[in-house]
Formats: structure tokens, sequence, C-alpha cells
């Protein structure tokens, strides 16, 4: 064993021909928090620890902040950052308060972020106090949010400014929460059907051996993936969220920051997305509640690279940009046709302590399915207007409607797909 003072990293050594590995952390050391994942109450379950100061205050495997951990390695590796720097959590404490709700402690609810992770300073002031570093992995505040299409919806009469909701210079006030993943490594192996030490196993190795604890610590059941997490824009008050009886409009969304940000017209998301704000701030004025669940999983979790290296091999296959080719293109350069697992996505909702959906604005079954098959009920499906749908778009919006996506206009036939409808790369 080294000691908890060497500033090694964890590894995993191999001695010569006997190789037996060689742990560099201890197991159950004297003061460790134990993680009672799903207890009734923030004392119960205790607190999440993924500090780098003290190694053996930690009782997870990796380290906040999910994909910015390694930004946050760098700028010690740079010398701008102390590593012993503790945040000072003083006026942070969230605007709105979120739940707690039955979901946090019903068992297999909430397998992938901390239900607790915006109330720790409060809820763990004595631990705080007593030198334990623990970092919330919730933040919720309050913003103006200002979309042109907000402000173009205001013009066309399809919005009205109630300076509640919406605000007449066309900002909409949201309360938003940003959420980091923080998995719990036994429920999420329950969730997508393997063993947990299966799990573990492929975690590490598909990482290159970025976290040896996923398989010499099996004590470990928490870890901190480095992966991008979500953000939660309601529109309303929070707590309407968790009331069936108050009108829910919803839209869960997947990154893409071509379209969402950029405005590229080769698919759907930005028009999704503002179309779903635009139904938002309507459920809201009526008396009801709205909610958009951001994720970050760009281009289906396959990442931009592939997304882009897929668009090429669209456009420059024979015939052209077909929907008929839209699914296998994409499983010819990734190997799947999609990995954003919307088993893992229904959590915000329970941490949100939503029951019901009354409209989900979404054509994804994948999502529909993942949502009613974790006891939200769903009422109403509704889908982008035609208008919104950019011509280059057709594409996809052809193949996801023939593949099973919702939609309550005719579903396009094997003649329809074939026929080329994307824009050429010269265009
Ligand atoms: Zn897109």
């Amino acid at each position: 064993m080294v000691a908890e003072s060497d500033p090694a990293p964890p590894v995993a050594v191999s001695h010569g021909p006997s190789r037996h590995i060689r742990l560099t952390s201890h197991s159950g050391a004297v003061g460790t928090p134990v993680i009672r994942w799903g207890a009734a109450t923030a004392a119960e379950r205790g607190p999440v620890i993924g500090t780098t100061i003290t190694r053996a205050h930690r009782n997870v495997i990796g380290t906040h902040s999910g994909s910015y951990s390694v930004y946050r390695a760098l700028a010690v590796a740079a010398g701008a950052l102390s590593r012993d720097h503790r945040a000072d959590l003083t006026n942070t404490a969230p605007t709105d308060v979120i739940g707690p709700y039955e979901q946090w402690s019903r068992p297999g609810a909430i397998v992938s972020l901390d239900p607790w992770g915006a109330m720790v300073a409060e809820a763990f002031a004595t631990e705080l106090a007593g030198g334990y570093d623990i970092r919330p992995t919730i933040a919720v505040t309050k913003a103006h949010v200002i979309l042109p299409e907000i402000a173009e919806a205001i013009v066309k009469g399809r919005l009205h400014p109630d300076g509640r909701i919406l605000l007449p210079s066309g900002a909409a006030l949201v309360t938003k929460a940003a959420v980091e993943p923080v998995w719990y490594l036994p429920g999420v192996a329950a969730r997508f059907g393997c063993s947990e030490t299966e799990l573990r196993r492929v975690l590490f190795e598909e990482t290159g051996g970025m976290y040896p604890e996923l398989v010499t610590r099996g004590d470990l059941e928490v870890f901190l993936p480095p992966i991008g997490g979500q953000t939660v824009y309601i529109f309303g008050a929070p707590r309407d969220l968790a009331d069936p009886t108050v009108e829910l409009t919803a839209r869960v969304h997947d990154e893409c920051n071509g379209s969402d940000v950029f405005g590229s017209d080769i698919c759907t998301c930005r028009p999704y997305l503002t179309h779903a704000i635009e139904e938002c701030i309507l459920g809201a004025q009526r008396g009801g509640v709205g909610v958009v669940a951001y994720s970050r999983k760009e281009g289906r979790a396959l990442g931009e690279v592939t997304k882009f290296l897929v668009y090429n091999a669209r456009k420059r296959q024979d015939g052209g940009d077909t929907a008929e080719q839209y699914f296998a293109r994409t499983e010819c350069v990734a190997g799947v046709q999609d990995m954003r697992f919307q088993e893992l996505m229904p959590d915000v909702l329970h941490w949100l302590g939503i029951r019901k959906i009354h409209r989900l604005v979404s054509m994804s079954n994948m999502k529909y399915d993942a949502i009613t098959g974790a006891g939200i009920e769903v009422g109403e499906r509704v889908n982008i207007p035609d208008e919104l749908i950019p011509p280059d778009a057709r594409v996809e919006i052809d193949a996801k409607m023939a593949a099973g996506y919702f939609t309550p206009g005719p579903v396009p036939d094997a003649d329809e797909l074939r026929i080329a409808k994307g824009r050429g790369l010269a265009q």
C-alpha cells in the first residue's frame, strides 16, 4: 500500500511474474462518510465526496465537474489552480427549493444523479465545518432567456407578453438548474440489464484504464463519470412540476451544437427546441408549468466528429441524401444508430418530482418509452409544426417517422424514403 500522502494517482502495477495488483487507495478508511444510495434523508444517505485534497475522505470513483474535471487537472498542472483550493459556498444556495420528493428514495428511480446535490451546503454543514471537501453537483439559479424565435412568435401574435412568464422585450423568465452526472453503479447496471461487475470492467477497459478503482474498489459504488451533464429550464413555479394536477409541458432535448447554437439546417434540433420553449411559455401562461431538460449528448452521444463524418457519407452516397439510408449511414460510421441511451434520462424528471407530463413536445419513441417505462404518465404528444422544418432536414424527419417516431400524419412509404431530399455538399 502507498501512503495517503503519496501524490501519485492510483495505478494498478504488476510486479514481475507474480503479477499481483498493488492498490494505491485504502478501502474503508477511518472517518470516510458512507454513501447509502436511495436513503430517505440526506443525513442517512451521506455526502458524495470526490475531493482530491484528502484522499482518505473520498467515497466515490472519479472527480467532480464531469468532463471539466480534465480542465481542472490542466489548471493545476499549469500552476493556475492550487490543488488545495476549496469552494467558498457563501451565497451559492439554490434560488428555488427542489424536493425532496418520494422518487428520491424510491428504489431504482434515480441512479445517474445525486438528488441531494443542490443541498450540500445546508444538508452537510456539519461535515463541511469538520473539514470535509463536499461539493454541490447541482446548482439552481434564475435567468432571462431571449431567443429570436420567441420574439418572432410575439410579432406574429402566437405569444403574448404577460409581464410574468414573458416580458414585452421578448425575455422569458426561467429557473434553471445545472446537473452533473453521479452514477450509482449497481443501479446503472440494473438499468442496462448487465451485471455490476461487467459494467465496471467495460467502463475501465473502454476508458483506457482511466479509473482503476472501477475494478479494484468494489466497495465504492458511486462513480463521477467524465461526461457532460444536463441543464433544466423551468417556465413557471418549479414546485408545480411535482403536482400532477398542474398542466405540465415538457421537452427532453439532446444537445446538437450545430443546430441549437449555430442554426445549421440539416436537422430539426433548434426548431424543435424553440418550439418547445414556445409551448412551455404558453402552458405556463395558462396556469401550468413548463420544463426543458437539455442533455449534453452531442450527435446522439456519438460526438461531433462522428456526426460530421456521417453528414458527408450521407451526402456523397450513390443516389444522394435519402431518408432510406439515414440510419444506415450513421451505423456504418459509428457502429450503432444511436448512443444516447434514454434509459438514464428519466432520472432528472424524477429529481423534479414529475409524475405526469400533460404535453410531451417530442416525436421520439425512445424518449417516450423511457419516460413511460419509468412510471411517468404522458398525455398528449406534441410534434413539430411542418412549417418549422428546414428543407434540408426533411431527410431526417422522414427517416425518423418511418422508424417509428411519433407522427399524427401519414408515415412515409418505401418509395417516398428513396427520394433524395438532402442538399448536396457543393450547394
Ligand atoms: Zn441536430
